[in-house]
């Protein structure tokens, strides 16, 4: 319902300003200290309108009440509720609290949700990222991270660089690479893949060097190709995610990388070498096993029939 959106749109501006001023105020000198160590600025800090959930169960609630009434502020995702044991519930209490705040924005730059990251670390942390839940204006799988920001750049470079973290998309964007999006740590969904299909149909995907990374990199490439896009991967070197290479190895270095990026049938024969190793006849027709559906996803015949050969070669 529209009147309820716009409510819930309200409701996720007031909470960014809120969660902004925190950061900016005494309470959020821990969470100041923190991200000034992951390398940004106030500038930057502007930009994505990052901020802070104080250690507190009430600090949003008592802000916002005024705003709307409980089932509103219920539906907004922004809080959490306790059941009672006869099934009645208990008063609204804040969601986040003691952690680094993220927007999540449609395309048009609108609020609709958050994610925010755990100071903490080790046992005490809890889950690092706790994202909100479904709301009205919220549903996991149909927002790609930043592509407000990133369309314009994606449209003049004529692709766009995926990546899976809202800190690699927030650091990349802000060292200049801007036509820069996240899945937010999940395989590509095809409601991204229609998203993004309206700005250009080639991506390359910079996702973690690690098994979760690799992963959903397999999932976002057999997507994409299905959907016909064209798809490069770029791989980073010594495990480093996006954020800490263009951090520790500089701009030109992940230019380069991205520069770099392997055509996907070179990628996935690599990952079926490694994965496979050895020339017994029995582990080349695993690699071979393997890289079978990925070869027929491939809508072009001259595309198709060249992976075919570089993959029986190798
Ligand atoms: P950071 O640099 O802040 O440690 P990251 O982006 O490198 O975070 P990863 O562990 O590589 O974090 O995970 C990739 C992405 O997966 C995260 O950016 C986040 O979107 C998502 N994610 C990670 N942990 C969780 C979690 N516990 N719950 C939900 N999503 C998560
Ligand atoms: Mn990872
Ligand atoms: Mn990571
Ligand atoms: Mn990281």
């Amino acid at each position: 319902e529209a009147r309820l959106r716009r409510k819930l749109l309200d409701l996720h501006e007031a909470a960014t300003s809120f969660y902004e001023e925190q950061l900016r105020g005494p309470e959020g000198a821990i969470a100041r200290e923190y991200l000034a160590g992951r390398g940004l600025d106030q500038k930057g800090l502007e930009k994505f309108r990052i901020g802070y959930s104080p250690d507190s169960f009430n600090a949003l609630r008592d802000r916002l009440s005024s705003m709307a009434d409980a089932e509103t502020l219920r539906a907004s995702g922004l809080f959490s509720q306790k059941e009672h044991e006869d099934g009645t519930l208990g008063h609204v209490y804040d969601r986040f609290r003691k952690r680094v705040m993220f927007p999540i924005c449609n395309e048009s730059g609108r609020v609709i949700a958050f994610t925010a990251r755990t100071l903490e670390t080790g046992d005490k942390a809890g889950a690092k990222y706790i994202n909100s839940p479904e709301t009205p204006l919220y549903t996991k799988g149909q927002v790609l991270f930043n592509l407000d920001k990133a369309r314009t750049a994606i449209r003049q470079t004529e692709f766009a660089l995926l990546v899976e973290g809202q800190m690699d998309c927030i650091s990349v964007f802000l060292r200049g690479i801007q036509n820069v999006i996240a899945t937010s740590g999940t395989a590509f969904t095809e409601h991204q893949v229609n998203l993004l299909r309206r700005h250009t149909s080639n991506v390359a995907v910079n996702f973690d060097p690690d098994a979760a990374g690799a992963n959903a990199a397999e999932k976002s490439i057999s997507l994409l190709t299905e959907e016909g896009f064209t798809i490069k991967i770029v791989t980073l070197e010594d495990g480093l995610d996006p954020d800490r290479f263009i951090r520790e190895r500089g701009v030109e270095a992940y230019v380069a990388a991205i520069r770099g990026a392997r055509r996907q049938s070179d990628y996935l024969i690599e990952r079926a070498r490694q994965m496979f190793p050895g020339a017994t006849g029995d582990q080349k027709v695993k690699a071979m096993n393997y890289l079978l559906p990925h070869i027929k996803r491939i809508p072009e015949a001259l595309a198709r029939g060249q992976f075919a050969h570089d993959a029986a070669q190798k």
